[in-house]
């Protein structure tokens, strides 16, 4: 596979840490790391973006505080922030419009993403209402028809009754994405990989197709399950890249939080008036957590693809198992453009068991370190069964037609020792 550092794509321009103010945003460009003579080897006009990924995550946003050289980033536990006189401040005035320790997450995201401006919200779901408010009624909008359980509930039951039309089609062919679109198209909504069945969409097709329409559309890739680690949607053409960092980013299973990235001014300026007029922002403890959780990405990621390459071997071979989503496998429909788009496979597998729902609840019931819960891209292992918990919510007709079986269990594979993991899949199957 290809490497995850640095960008690698055609926009190796963008992926530049600009555009932000306040204490730690512009620290990069205003004072330099490298200023005081230290012995790092930073570059000098040092943006970051000569850094690799996993520096980023660990740097960008991040430079010790400038009041007290704390190291790490402090929780700046405040909703409002003194003037000396009117007008005149250090960048904050109240904590819904900006918070330094938002301002550093957001920094550091846009910064692994390759884009130039990071917006933090109170979830993913916050995050996606807020793509939502560049819309009005009469406005469309295409979709993936494999998408997370929420984004179709938010499109479906809250959207539609402002008047906003979902279309629904199969966007792993950029083709018929295309004969959907409409002038009055202005978001093709992307999910890749999908869940559970790990669908995978060729971002760079999608993108090319819808800029060559005259709507101006704009293209959302939701990159929850892949992280920027393993995947960089702006840089296959995306013009906005979509977070729950609720699952990888936060890693830990210990916060809610969203997050948009996004490369062109004009848009970013748009979303950071949304963010603060709607007001969906996290809490300065919660971006901390997640701040915190960033900066082992990398490493975290290496080991959950590790966990899932085994673990998907073990279960192609296993008798009771009929088939094995895991877009590293060859025979994955989708493994030709993951090993492009991807720089690794990520950590989410699912399976479908022989004997049904029977058979998918045993196993559910007897695993020890897979844990029965909902939720993903945590540092522990987690099972569950999509028909009944993640997916419950649609019609049955509707899901055995999409794929989602009474036997498919879906697995968040964690980053425990790989030989833990599959004696205890080994035991629950036996
Ligand atoms: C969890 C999830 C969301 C929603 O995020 P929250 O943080 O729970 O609001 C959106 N998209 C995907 C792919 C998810 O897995």
């Amino acid at each position: 596979m290809g490497r995850a550092n640095g960008p690698t794509g055609p926009d190796r321009e963008h992926s530049t840490i600009t555009g932000q103010r306040g204490l730690f945003g512009s620290a990069y460009q205003s004072r330099g790391l490298g200023k005081k003579g230290d012995t790092m080897s930073h570059t000098p006009d040092d943006t970051g973006a000569a850094w690799g990924f996993a520096t980023r995550a660990i740097h960008a946003g991040q430079e010790p505080d400038p009041a007290t050289g704390a190291v790490a980033v402090p929780i700046y536990q405040t909703s409002t922030f003194a003037q000396e006189a009117v007008g005149q401040h250090k960048g904050y005035e109240y904590a819904r419009s900006g918070n330094p320790t938002r301002t550093a997450l957001e920094t550091c995201l846009a910064s692994l993403e390759g884009g130039t401006d990071g917006l933090a919200f109170s979830s993913g779901l916050g995050a996606e209402s807020a793509v939502t408010y560049l819309l009005r009624g009469g406005d469309h909008i295409v979709a993936h028809d494999d998408l997370y359980g929420g984004t179709s509930r938010l499109f479906n039951n809250l959207l539609a009754g402002f008047g906003v039309e979902v279309t629904y089609v199969d966007a792993t062919d950029a083709a018929t994405v295309a004969a959907a679109l409409r002038p009055s198209t202005r978001l093709v909504w992307l999910e890749t990989p999908t869940n559970p069945l790990i669908g995978i969409v060729d971002i760079a097709a999608v993108s090319a197709r819808v800029h060559a329409h005259a709507s101006g559309a704009l293209v959302v890739v939701d990159n929850t399950f892949a992280s920027p680690y393993l995947q960089r949607p702006l840089e296959w053409g995306a013009d906005i890249v979509l977070h729950s960092a609720t699952k990888y980013l936060g890693g830990h299973s210990d916060v809610v939080l969203g997050a948009i990235v996004v490369r062109d001014a004009a848009l970013a300026a748009r979303l950071r008036y949304i963010q603060n007029a709607a007001g969906a922002v996290p809490g300065p403890l919660d971006c901390w957590l997640v701040l915190r959780g960033v900066k082992t990405l990398a490493v975290r990621m290496r080991q959950h693809e590790a966990n899932a390459r085994a673990i998907a071997r073990y279960l192609t071979g296993h008798a009771q198992v009929q088939r094995v989503y895991y877009p590293g496998l060859p025979e994955h429909l989708g493994h030709a453009t993951a090993a492009r788009q991807m720089s690794g496979f990520g950590g989410m597998i699912s399976a479908d068991l022989d004997g049904g729902r029977e058979t998918a609840y045993r196993v559910l019931s007897r695993t020890r370190l897979f844990t029965l819960a909902e939720s993903l891209g945590g540092v522990e292992s987690l099972i569950e069964h999509p028909a009944s918990m993640t997916h419950a919510s649609i019609a049955p007709e509707r899901r055995a037609a999409i794929g989602i079986g009474e036997g498919l269990i879906r697995l968040s594979v964690g980053i425990e020792d790989e030989a833990d993991l599959l004696s205890d899949l080994e035991q629950a199957l036996r």
